[in-house]
């Protein structure tokens, strides 16, 4: 009997929980005491509660008992930050191991501390953020994950609240922050939302950089890697690992090197390398050997028994599933229990012992599904069929392969729908290019679809008729089958970042752009627009090459996006022609703004990866409608069309400044579809008033 054939995609998402529980371990190697003075306090208090839990991790039980009697520190921190402190502590370490009395005794220390300090905004919003964590944490660990997300975001929330905006970022709790991130993108990953997981490990990383943990930094960046790898980036995943393992061995510790092996090891069995991937996995449970944790091992041991078992070792495999299974049960943690039994069953199905390796197969697919784990099922569907057809029980194959492809059907009708809505959102105007290539890849997804609708009609046909025949042809056409979704699935994933961000600069693009204009105002557009263009940007390209050129539109997007408020919205309009809409800006502070943005692209040069630095300039168009002063109505269309008017303007006079339509004359529409029409020639008639800024007086 042969192994499922590595080429396949594998099933990921068991390397993704397994992933997910190493989450739940702590950071940081051997800091136990607490030292006032070192650092700040906020992050020396931070130190000794990752002591606590990684210790509770394996001893629940005698680490709460110890804090429940340790004593405050002699100086240096107050009492009730310290209360605090152990309260979130000890919330955190039952959580962990479902300990649920517990648990309700940390929230209500926590409510109490609340209660406790009525005038201090900031320390109850981090209160309200522990609360929320602790919960969250409990959720995942007993499998369920809508309400871990629930009370994921809710953290998230109040310690952006609390922690935002620190300057400087000195006590505040990052790490409870980063994990609050950290879990929601994995539930985000889970439920197949990639470009959301991807955008909250982004975050989590940029919390971790504010925090000033080059672990947590390295564990997010690793994160990122393989959200971008399942979204088809393999070059943006390969350099991200590499910037994870660099930063890790430089600065981190072991755990997080734990977590970058286990990272690289899913690229590369999501690249097809078993083998490899086998090997980083087993680097990883080495590293983990000297910290005597088995509750670390069991976290690593699922995915080595998957692999193990996909490399023909199917004995291994079952051993390092019962040695996983125990410590499991012992901290009540369900949510890894089913895949466990899955990997367990599947090896159990090679060796032979066809009974218990199905009745495993059937339990696992139980507690998914009452966890509601659609994914999850879904590859462990497909897994058991190529399992069962490899053993011959074809009815018992196509038992289970249509299952798959009922449940298959329910999770691509939500995707589609979701597509299609999103698509209707858009059809109305079509004019540009970008619109039609969008729609040229609905179509082709759409027949994609339409051809693995057929494809599979076809395989029900042939499986009825080769019934009976040998299992290995049931198997092959399964694997067909999937091949075909994959694809889709990949496709569907692509069209989904592709329809909202631009690929390159990661900004929003101009179809999303447009969407969001067309919200505002209708036929009267409200808001201020600024269209950026690189002076003489082709010599860039011409002098050093197209790579060049790329490198200094993804800095020049940089530059845009801080010199913009949160509010406002920055998306790459063309080539290398930007367009910045903020709603609430006119005036002079408008005007200001128009000069920030001339002296963020123009003052200093771009850094190119060769050492070579370009000195770059723009031109700027802008205005705030409605226009003064008569305050005609118009689409935002037309108002970007003014904008690129005094933008070709700024360009006439010299580059490198900025034209700012300040009032026109026009007193009806039809004044100003005039004006419109020979905007030179109104401007040389003073019926433009234009604000003209240079970057630099001369
Ligand atoms: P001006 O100052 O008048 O704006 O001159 P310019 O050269 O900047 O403007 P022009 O429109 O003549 O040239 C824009 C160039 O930008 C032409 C095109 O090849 C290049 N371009 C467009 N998109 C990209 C891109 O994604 N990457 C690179 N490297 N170049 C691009
Ligand atoms: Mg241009
Ligand atoms: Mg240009």
């Amino acid at each position: 009997m042969t192994g499922p054939a590595l080429h396949r995609r594998p099933g990921v998402w068991r390397l993704l929980l397994a992933a997910w529980w190493l989450a739940g371990a702590g950071m940081a190697g051997a800091m136990p005491v607490f030292q006032p003075g070192e650092g700040s306090l906020g992050r020396a208090l931070s130190d000794v509660s990752e002591e606590w839990l990684h210790r509770g991790e394996d001893e629940p039980a005698a680490v709460l008992a110890e804090l429940e009697h340790a004593p405050p520190p002699a100086s240096g921190v107050s009492v009730i930050e310290w209360q605090r402190m152990r309260a979130r502590t000890r919330g955190l370490v039952a959580a962990r191991s479902g300990m649920e009395e517990d648990v309700r005794r940390a929230l209500d220390t926590l409510a109490s501390l609340s209660a406790d300090a009525p005038g201090d905004s900031r320390f109850r919003e981090e209160l309200r953020g522990d609360q929320a964590l602790i919960q969250a944490v409990l959720q995942d660990l007993l499998g369920h994950p809508v309400n871990a997300a629930r009370q994921g975001r809710l953290a998230d929330q109040a310690y952006d609240q609390a922690c935002g905006s620190r300057q400087p970022a000195a006590d505040c709790d990052y790490r409870a922050w980063w994990r609050a991130l950290h879990l929601q993108a994995q539930r985000a990953e889970v439920r197949g939302d990639l470009v959301e997981a991807l955008n909250l490990a982004e975050r989590a990383h940029a919390v971790a950089e504010l925090g000033l943990d080059p672990g947590l930094e390295g564990w997010s960046l690793a994160m990122q890697a393989v959200y971008q790898q399942a979204l088809n980036h393999p070059d943006q995943a390969r350099a991200l690992i590499a910037q994870a393992d660099r930063g890790v061995r430089r600065h981190g510790d072991i755990r997080s090197l734990i977590w970058v092996r286990f990272a690289e090891a899913r690229l590369a069995l999501e690249g097809g390398d078993a083998t490899t991937a086998l090997r980083l996995m087993q680097q990883a449970l080495r590293l983990a050997e000297p910290l005597h944790s088995p509750r670390l091992q069991a976290r690593i041991l699922p995915s080595l028994s998957d692999l193990l078992r996909r490399v023909g070792r199917p004995r291994e495999a079952l051993q390092a599933v019962e040695q996983a299974y125990p410590v499991l049960r012992r901290h009540h943690e369900l949510r890894g229990q089913p895949t466990l039994l899955h990997n367990g069953g599947l090896a159990k199905l090679q060796l032979g012992q066809v009974a218990q390796g199905r009745a495993d197969l059937e339990t696992a697919l139980k507690l998914w599904e009452s966890t509601g784990a659609r994914a999850a099922m879904r590859v462990a569907l497909q897994e058991g069929s190529d399992a069962l057809a490899a053993l011959g029980d074809v009815r018992g194959a196509l038992d289970l392969l249509h299952r798959e492809q009922a449940l298959r059907g329910e999770i691509n009708a939500d995707n589609q729908a979701a597509i299609l809505a999103q698509m209707r959102a858009t059809y109305r105007t079509e004019s540009e290019r970008r619109e039609l290539d969008l729609l040229e890849r609905e179509n082709a997804l759409r027949s994609s679809h339409l051809q693995t609708q057929t494809l599979i009609e076809r395989i029900w046909v042939a499986a009825i008729v080769l019934l009976g025949l040998a299992a290995g042809v049931v198997g092959m056409l399964a694997l067909r089958a999937r091949d075909a979704t994959r694809r889709l699935r990949h496709s569907e994933a692509l069209l989904r970042v592709q329809s909202e961000r631009d690929p390159l600069t990661g900004l929003a693009n101009r179809r999303h752009f447009r969407e969001v204009l067309a919200t505002r105002g209708g036929a009267a557009f409200r808001g201020a627009l600024l269209l950026v263009d690189v002076d003489h940007f082709k010599r860039i390209n011409d002098e050093f090459g197209h790579p060049a050129g790329d490198a200094v539109l993804i800095e020049v997007a940089r530059r845009l996006d801080s010199s913009v408020r949160a509010g406002d919205l920055v998306c790459r309009w063309g080539g290398e022609e930007f367009l910045i809409y903020a709603p609430d800006l006119q005036g002079e502070a408008l005007d200001v703004l128009a000069l920030r943005v001339l002296r963020a692209l123009g003052d200093e040069a771009v850094a190119l990866d060769n050492g070579r630095f370009l000195p770059v300039s723009a031109s700027l168009g802008y205005a705030a409608f409605p226009l003064p002063t008569h305050q005609i109505a118009l689409g935002w269309e037309r108002a970007v069309n003014l904008v690129d008017m005094a933008l070709y303007t700024a360009k006439s006079m010299g580059r490198d400044r900025a034209v700012g339509i300040q009032s026109v004359a026009a007193g009806d529409a039809l004044a100003l579809q005039v004006l419109e029409a020979d905007f030179e020639a109104a401007r040389l008639a003073g019926e433009v008033e234009l604000q003209v800024s240079l970057r630099r007086e001369y």
